[in-house]
């Protein structure tokens, strides 16, 4: 099968506005022309080039309100690509903050570290620092991660503050650039780390891009930048089509189908995660229906596969 048309119809796929935000589309378009190709295969290939044992640092979970626990967007995607870069050699650290540990420690059954960064600014600027000395990493991967705007406040998609609740981890992203480390960002809102990419498109066309509901009034567009940004309808699904092409090109096995993607939702809802939409423990993400989303996992298994 050939390359080019495998990560263009896994990247159509999966930014098909199936759970009918409204936006998918239009951010899909904006990160394309940032990007200059296909998506998935601009991740996949630069993920590709790098060498063996190297480090490399996923960055996930999304904690919600009011429980403040992680949403099972995230961790299955950011568990999927853990064991394909495992596949290739490569050696990922997951990062994440103290509401969304529980959730990102039981996903990845304890196979990988898992490291923490604080809800506090200048702690964390210290903490993603010391990271960065410490492991090196070759890339830096975040996957549904909240990333702040421009006032360094981090919002949901409705518009709420919730800077209090989340690790500052846009840190990592920001001195990692600094550094000439690779910056690969997974989003469905444009209010996530590495949507700053886009930020002009998330400012004019997703509610609340440009003006928020709380007292800052900047708007929940994300403003820190990756390098390669993916944009799909659900970032699980996302990050899906970057482990796809790399197992692809890579020549390794790509396993990941409904059934698996059924019990790595199990071990987010045992683990106390929620549906990001709902807010409820539920075998669902972004409010699709279960069978809806494995459906969907199971096509893109199917094209990556074939
Ligand atoms: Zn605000």
């Amino acid at each position: 099968m050939d390359f080019e048309r495998k990560t263009y119809s896994l990247d159509h796929l999966a930014s098909a506005d199936i759970p009918m935000r409204g936006v998918s589309e239009t951010l899909y378009r904006a990160a394309l022309e940032r990007v200059g190709g296909t998506l998935c295969r601009a991740a996949a290939e630069r993920l590709s080039e790098i060498e063996e044992e190297r480090h490399i640092l996923i960055v996930t979970g999304f904690p919600i309100p009011p429980k403040n626990v992680c949403e099972t967007d995230g961790p299955p995607g950011a568990a999927v690509l853990a064991y394909t870069l495992r596949d290739v050699g490569l050696k990922p650290i997951l990062v994440t903050d103290k509401p969304c540990e529980p959730v990102v420690r039981g996903i990845i059954e304890d196979e990988f570290p898992v490291e923490l960064i604080s809800v506090e600014r200048d702690r964390a600027e210290r903490q993603c620092e010391e990271l960065l000395n410490r492991y090196d990493p070759a890339a830096i991967v975040s996957i549904e991660r909240p990333g702040w705007n421009v006032k360094g406040e981090y919002h949901t998609m409705r518009g709420y503050n919730i800077s209090d609740l989340i690790g500052k981890t846009d840190h990592l992203f920001l001195k990692a650039r600094e550094r000439g480390i690779t910056t690969i960002a997974v989003g469905d809102g444009g209010n996530e780390l590495g949507c700053g990419l886009i930020e002009e498109t998330v400012r004019r066309h997703v509610p609340n891009g440009d003006r928020c509901q709380c007292p800052c009034q900047a708007g929940i567009a994300a403003s820190t930048p990756a390098d390669i940004l993916v944009i799909a309808a659900t970032s699980n699904w996302g990050a899906y089509t970057i482990s796809a092409a790399l197992a692809e090109l890579k020549d390794v096995e790509y396993r990941h189908d409904g059934k698996r993607e059924l019990r790595l939702l199990e071990r987010v809802i045992k683990a106390g995660g929620v549906d990001g939409v709902t807010g409820e423990p539920t075998l669902t993400v972004d409010g699709l229906p279960t069978l809806v989303n494995q459906f969907v996992v199971e096509l893109l298994w199917t094209i990556a596969t074939a």
